[in-house]
């Protein structure tokens, strides 16, 4: 028996191969053992493979269902919990889901994205999410995120291409373990996924987007990918759905998107905007979002190269959440909206509602039993984590 036989095993999740090295390392484990170890983790899917061991929260509930694209494929994972409060209550469990959406690129490769949540549940508030009308039971640890990707790839079996921080929560709420994660999941040892293809999504917390601003311009960072979740034309509009725009309006959020614009290159910022009949789908509201989307349209010049424009801008129709006040959008108030936009010059993509009937779409992550669980106070007035 051989020294790496016999220590107890440490979990590479959330580590680098060469953090995990030195970790192994102060056991008096080699390094040769060690990045065998990780290797088997990570590129074959072996969970005990000496001296490394990780421990997946199991998937309890799947869902599938076939889109003109491929099969997008919805898996929930049961954390432990050892929440007293929860205990009391007969809940014993967090449950985060994750979606493996297909998307036929361009060159007509099929390329898998996932969709990671970074906590159970949300403190935003968001008037039409789903997962907000839980309220925040908990941010997720950088393992628990890096374990969706692993379920994902060595669960289900399917390779990921592209990560995107679209699913439950606020990750500018969970800064510390989104890049603790994402350091790990671009490791070339490990999931290898590269910075260019992950994208963080915020409701735009600008202290957050400050530290994505210093985090971008180290070493291997400037890739990343960014998305905002506009969703309005207006403050006036933005403070009714989105209760943290009264702490952060618009004017703030455009200018600290116009200093990550320079900082990253003139790299494409992704505007969201979930179309909702009656509430931002007005002409004049697509007119103040074309006002609104000017500085990012505007070509830069970063390297010595045209880099195009700054700013694209994603419709996604509202899919409506269970009691929802408001309808979804018609096919033809979507076109008509899309088209406004477009004569003002905007780069519009259409974003298909994937998943629709098994719940999988963005923003509809949110399960009936924990959804009961609704007892943590909204804390946009928090201060970023760091
Ligand atoms: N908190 C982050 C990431 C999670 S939400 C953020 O807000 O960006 C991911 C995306 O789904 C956001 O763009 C959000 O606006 C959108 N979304 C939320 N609820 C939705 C719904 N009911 N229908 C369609 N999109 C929704």
């Amino acid at each position: 028996m051989t020294i790496a036989d016999d220590i107890n095993p440490i979990s590479p999740l959330a580590m680098t191969r060469e953090q995990f090295v030195a970790a192994c390392a102060q056991l008096g484990v080699g390094s040769g053992r060690a990045k065998t170890g990780y290797a088997k983790v990570y590129r074959q899917g072996i969970a005990h493979a000496q001296p490394a061991k990780i421990t997946v929260p199991p998937i309890v509930k799947r869902l599938e269902e076939q889109t003109p694209e491929g099969l997008t494929i919805k898996f929930v994972q049961r954390l432990p919990n050892d929440n007293h409060q929860l205990a009391h209550k007969g809940i014993d469990f967090d449950d985060i889901e994750s979606v493996i959406i297909p998307m036929i690129g361009r060159s007509t490769r099929k390329t898998h994205t996932l969709c990671v949540s970074s906590q159970v549940g949300c403190a935003m508030g968001c008037g039409f999410c789903e997962t907000a009308q839980m309220g925040l039971i908990r941010s997720l640890t950088a393992e628990e995120i890096v374990a969706q990707w692993w379920a994902a790839k060595h669960i289900e079996g399917i390779h990921i291409d592209n990560i995107v921080f679209m699913g439950m929560g606020e990750p500018l709420d969970n800064l510390d373990e989104v890049f603790r994660a994402i350091e790990c999941l671009t490791d070339r040892a490990g999931a290898a996924i590269p910075m260019s293809a992950i994208t963080i999504s915020t409701v735009g917390r600008v202290d957050g987007l400050r530290r994505i601003k210093q985090q971008v311009q180290t070493h291997g960072w400037r890739k990343l990918g960014l998305a905002l979740s506009l969703n309005a034309p207006n403050d006036q509009v933005r403070d009714e759905l989105m209760p943290l725009n009264k702490k952060w309006n618009m004017q703030g959020l455009q200018d600290i998107l116009v200093e990550l614009r320079e900082v990253r290159g003139g790299r494409k910022i992704m505007i969201e905007y979930v179309l909702i009949p009656g509430v931002n789908n007005a002409s004049e509201h697509a007119a103040q979002v074309a006002e609104w989307m000017k500085p990012f349209m505007k070509g830069t010049i970063a390297a010595g190269k045209k880099r195009g424009h700054g700013g694209l801008l994603n419709i996604i129709p509202y899919n409506p959440i269970r009691n929802s006040p408001w309808p979804a959008p018609t096919e033809a108030q979507v076109e008509e909206f899309v088209g406004w936009l477009m004569n003002h010059g905007i780069f519009v993509n259409r974003r298909r509602t994937k998943g629709r009937s098994t719940m999988a779409a963005c923003g509809q992550l949110g399960t009936e039993e924990i959804r009961k669980r609704n007892f943590v106070p909204l804390t946009t007035n928090q201060e970023c984590n760091d």
